[in-house]
């Protein structure tokens, strides 16, 4: 999987934001991650060899925008060029994550239509709250991949009435970091029931930093948030994706941290796969 991080930097935006990665890694290097700007690395979609081939091969996916939020309002001037790179790169899976899908269409191309075919979009809900904001703007979209992540889970969220067939999986995921706020064994399961019920695929990411089960408190290390989440065995394939087009071929179902519950990829392509998610983190 590539990686494409077209800008950095963020401004909170609601509660998922509180303790978020990007803050936390830039402070330690003493940085403001509230100062958005445009990376170097921006044009990385249409970069050309020495041979005039594109320097990022395709076939693949690209984890897209994972310091900042791509529809923050600072990178509106950026926006529309990012657009163009994608719809020139029509052999590479775009994927990113946002809170702010209500400024989807703040610089959305004209060409746009029902969705570039090669664009996954998933938005973040941490609370009930949110997904009662979001996902009703968010079905509405004419946008032709779309997951729901809930991460990190702060409460137990019932997303019943947007599990539709136009989604093609949830991801759920605890906090991680020092301050880690709580996340519960049974608001996953409750998550795994309700997909189970509208045959959307769950993919239980990881548990966080403080994980509560049967009354009792865990602190996982970082290392063991994605192998306890996997040994709950609460990931649970279902049939919603077969109403979506495929464009990523062998590579859709572990798009950008997503994955096919019942099929782990291999160990190699699962340690990449575990860095691109750690990136999730920031939205
Ligand atoms: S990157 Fe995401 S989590 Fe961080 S401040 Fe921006 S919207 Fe919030």
């Amino acid at each position: 999987m590539a990686e494409w991080n077209p800008w950095h930097g963020c401004h909170k935006y609601s509660a998922g934001c509180a303790n978020c990665y990007v803050y936390r890694r830039d402070a330690k290097y003493e940085l403001d991650a509230s100062a958005v700007r445009k990376n170097a690395a921006f044009d990385l979609p249409v970069r050309r060899a020495r041979d005039g081939g594109y320097k990022l091969k395709g076939p693949d996916d690209v984890f897209t925008c994972f310091t900042s939020d791509f529809f923050l309002d600072a990178a509106d001037p950026w926006r529309p060029e990012a657009w163009r790179m994608m719809r020139e790169r029509a052999d590479l899976n775009f994927f990113f994550i946002t809170k702010r899908i209500l400024r989807f269409r703040e610089g959305l191309p004209e060409d746009w239509g029902e969705g570039y075919p090669n664009v996954s979009i998933g938005v973040t809900c941490e609370n009930q709250a949110a997904a009662d904001e979001r996902l009703p703007f968010f079905l509405s979209l004419p946008v032709r991949r779309r997951l729901i992540i809930v991460e990190p889970m702060l409460e137990a969220v019932d997303l019943r009435p947007y599990l539709t067939p136009a989604v093609e999986q949830v991801v759920v995921g605890g906090e991680s970091g020092e301050t880690a706020r709580l996340m519960r064994y049974e608001w996953a399961l409750d998550i795994r029931r309700q997909c189970e019920a509208s045959g959307v695929s769950l993919y239980f990411k990881q548990t966080g930093a403080r994980f509560e089960k049967d009354g009792k408190v865990y602190r996982i290390p970082r290392r063991l948030q994605f192998s306890q989440a996997r040994k709950s065995g609460l990931s649970c394939t279902g049939n919603a994706a077969a109403h979506l087009p495929s464009p990523g071929g062998k590579n859709r179902a572990r798009r950008a941290g997503t994955r096919a519950p019942d099929r782990p990829p291999p160990e190699r392509r699962r340690k990449r796969k575990r860095h691109a998610v750690e990136r999730q983190r920031a939205c």
